[in-house]
């Protein structure tokens, strides 16, 4: 129990508290399956920094080409073993996510190649990179053609739509794992593996990739333990573990890394070059901490569902579904709503708490406004407790992140309490009237 005193300083209204704390106790079973997967994954990082013989020395930098960076060579092989898999590219070279799937599409694709995404429309930084949006230096302007299959009325996978849609020419079949500013459903691990078998069965020179952004450590198993030969996602993200200051990450087959490495640095460079500048205990110790800190963001993701539920709005996914990502979508249908939300939230950030969230125009988010809240340690780390939402039909909030669970709790009854000061949920919310 919060005293009353910090209730109030933190201005969160008792009812509030009283309400959304009564939704915890339905979660335990929910809880337990979290704590489950954390625990698996706790002990697969674990086993692989031993296997590793990580040590103290491996936390030393280097400047300049970053030559023998043994803690970097090091941590790749931790990444390697976690994802079960040949290689991998972690680098604060990497400067996010986006950055890190352009690398990967630039380093496999040339020119006359095709792209085929089989998850429908991909994320909208990746629309830029494609060229699906016009933009300077995209993959079409290379002669690389770019295709879609798109999800089946389940928001599902379609294995079937997505062997059509193979060409002679396709070199990558691209998934993306988590929704992106979609609400469909996230991709399971299982479903994932099933499309690539599936590709693999009548082309098995294709190249199966990931953007497994969001994802990680969600699951007992990632995409590169199903067929996935790369998978790709950022570090201010889940494998950050909220430590990380910058970085992305590349995992799969040693031929294709290779592809990527000559692709960040040079030809003739590859993965010989790339100092590390001071991140590597950053990276080792929030990879380290991730499987607890997804836990966490899992924790409120679920928590967030089932107040939001209870108030009466449409939440995906429901506080009783399995996770495959941090995301949780909440839909408001007003904009006032959302506005509000997002600046609960940042109301309940540690770093600018006294800020207000207004929608602005974002670099590679073509279209929409987008209102984002994030009192951040790490700018635009969403790993951390986070909501971002385009301004448009229907006005979803996508909720994601959390350091602790404690904090994602709080976080989320600052956001009932900022709508509820504005607008009295009673006359909304009818299940408002008798529980609060
Ligand atoms: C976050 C994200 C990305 C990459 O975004 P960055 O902000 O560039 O790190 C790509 N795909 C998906 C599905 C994401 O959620």
């Amino acid at each position: 129990m919060i005293s009353e005193e910090i209730l109030q300083s933190l201005g969160i209204p008792q009812n509030v508290y009283d309400f959304c704390h009564a939704r915890e106790v339905k979660l335990r079973p929910q809880f337990e399956r979290i704590e489950a997967i954390a625990e698996y994954n706790q002990a697969k990082v674990l086993a692989a920094f031993q296997k590793n013989r990580v040590a103290e020395n491996h936390f030393e930098t280097t400047t300049g080409y970053g030559y023998n960076d043994l803690g970097r060579d090091t941590l790749e092989a931790v990444f390697a073993d976690v994802f079960r898999t040949e290689d991998a590219l972690v680098r604060p070279q990497l400067i996010c996510g986006t950055h890190a799937l352009s690398t990967a599409l630039f380093g496999i694709l040339r020119p006359g190649d095709n792209l085929l995404y089989g998850s429908g429309q991909p994320y909208d930084t990746l629309q830029g990179v494609i060229g699906l949006r016009e933009e300077l230096g995209a993959l079409t302007e290379f002669g690389i053609t770019y295709s879609q299959a798109e999800l089946g009325a389940d928001g599902h996978l379609d294995p079937q739509t997505i062997v059509a849609a193979i060409r002679p020419e396709t070199r990558i079949v691209a998934l993306q794992r988590s929704k992106g500013y979609l609400t469909r459903p996230t991709l399971a691990v299982s479903e994932i593996g099933e499309v690539f078998r599936a590709v693999k069965a009548v082309r098995p020179d294709i190249v199966c990739m990931t953007d497994n952004c969001y994802g990680e450590f969600t699951e007992i198993i990632e995409p590169t333990e199903v067929g996935a030969d790369l998978c790709v996602g950022s570090l201010i993200k889940n494998l950050g573990g909220g430590l990380a200051p910058i970085g992305g990450y590349i995992v799969g087959r040693r031929d294709l890394i290779e592809r990527c490495a000559v692709r960040l640095t040079a030809p003739g460079l590859g993965k010989e070059q790339g100092p590390t500048l001071g991140v590597n205990r950053s990276f080792y110790q929030g990879l380290f901490e991730a499987p607890a800190v997804v836990e966490a963001a899992v924790k409120t993701a679920v928590f967030a569902a089932q107040v939001f539920q209870d108030l009466g709005y449409e939440v995906t996914p429901g506080p009783d579904e399995a996770r495959h990502d941090i995301v949780q979508c909440i839909t408001l249908r007003d904009p006032k709503l959302l506005e509000l939300f997002c600046a609960g939230i940042q109301q309940a950030s540690p770093v600018d708490s006294f800020v207000t969230p207004i929608p602005w125009d974002m670099p590679g988010y073509g279209g929409s406004q987008v209102i984002m809240a994030a009192g951040n340690f790490i700018s635009g780390a969403t790993i951390e407790l986070s909501a971002d939402a385009p301004m448009r039909e229907p006005y979803t909030a996508f909720l994601q992140g959390a350091l602790t669970w404690e904090h994602g709790k709080i976080g989320i009854m600052k956001a009932v309490s900022a709508m509820q000061s504005v607008r009295k949920l009673a006359e909304d919310v009818p299940v408002q009237g008798s529980d609060m």
